[in-house]
């Protein structure tokens, strides 16, 4: 899934500044915090990485590594434990069973799907994203953490890039970004996501655990909380903003109407481009 197995379009797996492993099971534990899944890549990495590239051998260890994890959120998303990191700077997450990784041998067949599976999945987000889209969550988030969290959720990015330009007079558009103000703006918006509580519905965007396992639709339950509606419902139930799904309703409101109107205004500003490298992820926070 997650390297390379689209070569015709630009997959949303591998961006130029991002990766995703939401459909190798990436974000599917109780404990989905960043620290928690980056500790969960290095211990995959580390136990792959000396083994000799068979499948006996990966087997075993996909087993091993699996036994040593806690259990899924949502039981019909699998979570696969081949799922590491695929450069040595440990930045991007993708498949270390693929044969662009293991050097030769696919391995994918040992992992909880089968290799053909892995190949030809593709998450609804690439019907639905438009290459714009797609670059707009890229180039804002330029990791392996948030990326995944805002990609594979379409109506929360619809949601967001609406409200903004619904407070600008205009759509948001990928050259805005060139502005670092701007990226910024909506990176602290995309960055909600991070900042649920723990075991928050909201990392999950407008679903929760069904009883059957499968992903079944929220709604913001307003009338419980003395409230009419919010303007910004359509953020705010992909965030899992209500009670129910773990966060305070009025804060995550407020937080969501400051994060627009300070993307609306670095939008309307006119500070100056600052070039793409001088931007890291430790000054965004
Ligand atoms: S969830 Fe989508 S974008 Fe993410 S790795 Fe899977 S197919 Fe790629
Ligand atoms: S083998 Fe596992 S990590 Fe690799 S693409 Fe398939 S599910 Fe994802």
């Amino acid at each position: 899934m997650p390297l390379g197995h689209r070569p015709h379009l630009k997959a949303l797996c591998q961006r130029a500044s991002s990766s995703c492993g939401a459909c190798c099971g990436l974000y599917n534990r109780e404990d989905h915090g960043e620290s928690a899944v980056r500790e969960r890549l290095d211990a995959r990495t580390d136990a792959l990485a000396l083994l000799p590239r068979t499948p006996e051998a990966f087997r075993a260890a996909a087993e091993r590594i699996a036994a040593a994890e806690p259990p899924p959120v949502f039981p019909s998303v699998r979570v696969c434990p081949l799922l590491g990191w695929i450069d040595g700077e440990r930045t991007r997450a993708g498949c270390l069973a693929h044969p662009a990784v293991t050097g030769g041998p696919d391995l994918r067949d040992q992992g909880v799907y089968d290799a053909s599976t892995c190949e030809s999945f593709l998450c609804p987000s690439h019907s639905w994203l438009t290459e714009e889209e797609a670059e707009i969550v890229d180039f804002t988030c330029g990791d392996t953490w948030l990326y995944g969290l805002v990609v594979t959720d379409v109506p929360f990015v619809r949601a967001a890039l609406d409200a903004v330009g619904a407070l600008c007079g205009a759509r948001l558009e990928r050259r805005h970004l060139e502005r670092a103000a701007v990226r910024e703006g909506l990176w602290r918006l995309f960055a909600l996501k991070e900042e649920l509580e723990p075991g928050s519905e909201g990392l999950f965007g407008a679903f929760r655990p069904g009883a059957d396992g499968e992903p079944a639709p929220r709604r913001i339950d307003y009338v419980s909380m003395g409230r009419e509606g919010s303007p910004w419902d359509a953020i705010l139930l992909c965030v899992g903003a209500d009670p129910r799904s773990g966060n305070d309703l009025d804060r995550m409101e407020g937080e969501v109407r400051a994060r627009l109107e300070a993307c609306a205004r670095a939008v309307a500003s006119a500070s100056p481009v600052r070039p793409p490298d001088a931007w890291s992820r430790s000054c965004r926070r």
